[in-house]
């Protein structure tokens, strides 16, 4: 599902990533660990497409990323790729229902067909009665499963997902854990999270650790 190699990246004078190697197979759930600064969401925003590396090559889907314009990059990630964040990120002039809608719109989905799939998937994440209120309406585990809803809007291939029980009590990332791994059984969906939270690094397949911008339990 995903293979990078040798994945470089530098801001200013600090070399954050010094050369990283992962490789995730599809409906693999995999944890990344680390302290604070060791480049986990460097890597993931590059893994994601959302940032460039300076070297290294990152295939995706069988597709390789490299050389591709921000426009196809754009597209490419559209399609194929979800994000959770520690922090939400849903538009507060929005339903719920229409932020999980908008990455569907983006990429010129059928408004009929984009707007069906988002209330089926609030309602099998529990939501349902919740569509039609705007984020700042809902509870912070609420928030966090419409962010949910919204990343596999488009079906993507694989999630990443940065410290998405950062904000959350442990009530509500527990529940979190569990959508996740029911979305692995009834999908196959592939994860790659990074995570301080020791439950959900135990309960994944692999846990890599991350130091000083390297991968220092293979990958
Ligand atoms: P982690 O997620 O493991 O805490 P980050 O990837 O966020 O680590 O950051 C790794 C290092 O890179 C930190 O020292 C951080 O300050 C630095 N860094 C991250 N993004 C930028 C940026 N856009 N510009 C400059 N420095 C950055
Ligand atoms: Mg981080």
């Amino acid at each position: 599902m995903l293979q990078a190699t040798g994945i470089r990246k530098q801001f200013g004078n600090l070399q954050v990533l010094k050369g990283v190697d992962i490789r995730i197979e599809a409906g693999e759930i995999v944890s990344i660990v680390g302290s604070s600064g060791a480049g986990k969401s460097t890597l993931l925003h590059i893994l994601g497409t959302l940032d460039k590396a300076d070297s290294g090559t990152i295939s995706l889907n069988n597709t390789a990323i490299n050389g591709m314009t921000d426009r196809q990059l754009a597209a490419f990630r559209n399609q194929f790729i979800g994000f959770v964040f520690q922090f939400h990120h849903l538009l507060p002039e929005f339903t719920a229902v229409e932020n999980v809608c908008i990455p569907g719109w983006i990429a010129n989905r059928p408004k009929q067909e984009v707007e069906q799939r988002a209330i089926q998937l609030l309602e099998h994440l529990g939501l349902k009665e919740r569509a039609g209120n705007k984020p700042q309406e809902l509870s912070g585990g609420e928030q966090q499963r419409v962010a949910v809803a919204r990343a596999l809007i488009n079906n993507p291939r694989i999630i990443f997902a940065d410290e998405p029980t950062g904000n959350l009590d442990s009530r509500n990332a527990r529940e979190l854990h569990e959508l996740f791994f029911r979305l692995r059984k009834e999908f196959n969906q592939t994860f790659l999270i990074v995570t301080h939270n020791e439950e959900l690094a135990q309960m994944s397949d692999r846990v890599l650790h991350m130091k000083d911008g390297l991968i220092t339990n293979g990958s």
